[in-house]
C-alpha cells in the first residue's frame, strides 16, 4: 500500500512538472491545467478551496449572485458538477465548462495513475 502511494504521488509530481513547463513555454493555458500550481495537487483535489474561485474569469464564480459555486466530485463516475445554492444553476458558462473538463481530466488521470501502479 505504501508503494501504491508513493507511485501515485510520483505520477502527480511527473504531471505537475510537465504542466509547469507547458505552461512557462506558452503551450498550455493555466486554467486548462489538470495540476493545481499552488496546492501541488491534482485539482480536482483542491478545487474547492477558495483560491480557485475568481470574479475576474468566472471560474466557480456565480456573477449574477456574486457568489462562489459549490463543486462536487463524483470519484466513481469520474464526474465533476457545479451548482449555484442561490440561483440553482449547474455548469452553464464558458469558465465552467473549463473548470469541469480540468477537474474530469485530473481525476481521469489521478485514477490512470493508481490502476495502472496496481496493476
Ligand atoms: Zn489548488
Ligand atoms: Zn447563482
Amino acid at each position: 500500500m505504501a508503494t501504491i502511494t508513493l507511485m501515485t504521488r510520483t505520477a502527480l509530481a511527473d504531471a505537475l512538472l510537465a504542466e509547469d513547463n507547458a505552461e512557462d513555454n506558452g503551450w498550455l493555458d493555466a486554467l486548462d491545467r489538470m495540476t493545481c500550481p499552488a496546492h501541488r495537487r491534482w485539482l480536482h483535489q483542491c478545487c474547492h478551496s477558495d483560491l480557485h474561485v475568481s470574479r475576474v474569469s468566472g471560474h466557480r464564480w456565480c456573477r449574477p449572485c456574486g457568489r462562489a459555486l459549490e463543486v462536487a466530485v463524483d470519484e466513481v463516475a469520474r464526474t465533476i458538477a457545479l451548482h449555484c445554492p442561490t440561483c440553482g444553476r449547474g455548469a452553464r458558462t464558458r469558465a465552467d465548462a473549463q473548470l469541469v473538463a480540468a477537474c474530469e481530466a485530473s481525476l481521469t488521470a489521478s485514477v490512470t495513475a493508481r490502476t495502472r501502479t496496481a496493476a
